[in-house]
């Protein structure tokens, strides 16, 4: 008798001829995780199950929680393996199973067999009225439950025999790496990481851009940069972090510019800068965590704005979201706690008392001329004196 995980997997099933690119993945990304917790695991995949099987000792909460940070996974299912060693056996050890996991037998259950092999004497129908019959003889506290059981006892005859009745929620999603990547613009706050963590989600490779304004923004405010890369990386896989510094060109647009705009233009050239490292990454899309009308720069007219400069398209997974909603996700993923914590931000720093809410496209860009002179020089040396934080997981 052998323990391990079955990995149940729902949205990939679905890719038809490309359906064996996504397990792949997901095999992949969970081995990853599983190599980073203590004890050795082997992920497989076989006839349509992934399973994790321990080589060792290992942690079980650990475990769980390292697959529950693949996205792909929608179930974790601790199961029970053994070797077909006739009808008695198996009966033996789903007794055995039921006592081991199950304290309180005070319980009603079905059983669900189902056999992937055909040759087997029993058909599933009279396996699950003869397993059902001896479980209750042994423990004869339980009672059947056809129709709101509350366990469902899976019994799986393939080459082995597999025995499981839990199933522990997994992230859900596609595998990191199926879907291309993208550039999240990351700041300090709670809206980014989670609009880089739903991204991710859809299997999406994720690198970040931070813009930092020393010393208007200090270190602590990028190190909380850093730290929330780090969190979303748990679920995205590594990230490369860009750290940008932004002081020279927030002050350039602070002297020529008007100040009611300041917002809307340093959004403008962040946008632009995340989109040179896009390209240059071969990322094919933006992220930010705007959401609408949260504030001055996420109005519908400042939205165009700062989405006219981009040449390709740009993600935003909380645009509809309410603030509550995106919080309640950061809660889930662990993020909420470090973006709360109180270092400024580049953006307020220099905030207007009334910025334009409804920015005109073209008076935006006829305030852009006013920093021709030193605006592309800038844009170089800021692009090019890049700090880059490989962010493992
Ligand atoms: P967040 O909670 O993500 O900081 P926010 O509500 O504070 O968002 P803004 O400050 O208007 O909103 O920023 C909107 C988006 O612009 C952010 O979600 C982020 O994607 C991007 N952004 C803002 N400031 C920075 C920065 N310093 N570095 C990188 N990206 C930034
Ligand atoms: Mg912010």
């Amino acid at each position: 008798m052998k323990s391990s995980f079955l990995i149940k997997y729902a949205e990939i099933g679905v890719k038809g001829k490309n359906r064996f690119l996504f397990e792949d993945a997901l095999v992949n990304n969970a081995q990853k995780a599983l190599d980073r917790v203590d004890g050795k695991f082997t992920v497989t995949k076989e006839y349509g199950r992934i399973y994790a099987t321990p080589e060792e000792e290992y942690d079980f909460e650990e475990a769980v929680d390292a697959l529950q940070h693949v996205f792909g996974i929608v179930g974790i299912c601790p199961m029970v393996q053994i070797e077909d060693n006739g009808f008695e056996d198996l009966a033996e050890q789903v007794v055995k199973y039921i006592d081991e996991n199950y304290e309180d037998k005070n319980f009603s259950f079905k059983v669900m067999a189902r056999r992937a092999r055909k040759n087997y004497p029993l058909d599933s129908m009279e396996l699950n009225r003869e397993l059902g019959g001896k479980i209750l003889d042994a423990f004869p506290e339980t009672h059947v439950d056809v129709h709101n059981p509350d366990v469902i006892l899976n019994v799986e005859i393939r080459n082995h025999i597999n025995i499981y009745s839990k199933i522990l929620p997994g992230p859900a999603g596609m595998p990191v790496g199926t879907a291309g990547k993208a550039m999240l613009l990351l700041s300090g706050g709670i809206d980014s990481p989670v609009a880089g963590w739903m991204t991710a989600k859809r299997g999406v490779v994720v690198d970040a851009v931070y813009f930092h304004a020393p010393p208007y923004t200090s270190e602590r405010a990028k190190q909380k940069v850093v730290d929330l890369a780090k969190l979303v990386a748990k679920y995205s896989g590594p990230m490369k972090l860009h750290v940008v510094n932004f002081t020279d060109i927030q002050m350039y647009i602070y002297d020529q510019c008007p100040h009611d705009e300041l917002t809307i233009i340093m959004r403008r050239y962040m946008m632009r800068i995340a989109e040179y490292f896009a390209k240059q990454e071969n990322a094919q899309a933006l992220i930010t965590g705007e959401s609408i009308g949260q504030v001055a720069s996420q109005t519908m007219q400042s939205l165009a704005a700062t989405n006219e400069v981009c040449t390709i398209p740009v993600f935003r997974p909380v645009i509809a979201f309410d603030k509550q909603e995106i919080v309640d996700i950061s809660l889930k993923i662990n993020t909420y706690e470090t973006s709360i914590l109180p270092y400024e931000d580049c953006c307020t720093t220099f905030v207007a008392k009334h910025p334009v809410t409804k920015p005109n496209i073209n008076v935006i860009k006829g305030s852009e001329t006013h920093l021709a002179e030193k605006i592309d020089e800038m844009m170089k040396e800021a692009i090019e004196s890049v700090e880059i934080i490989e962010i493992g997981q």
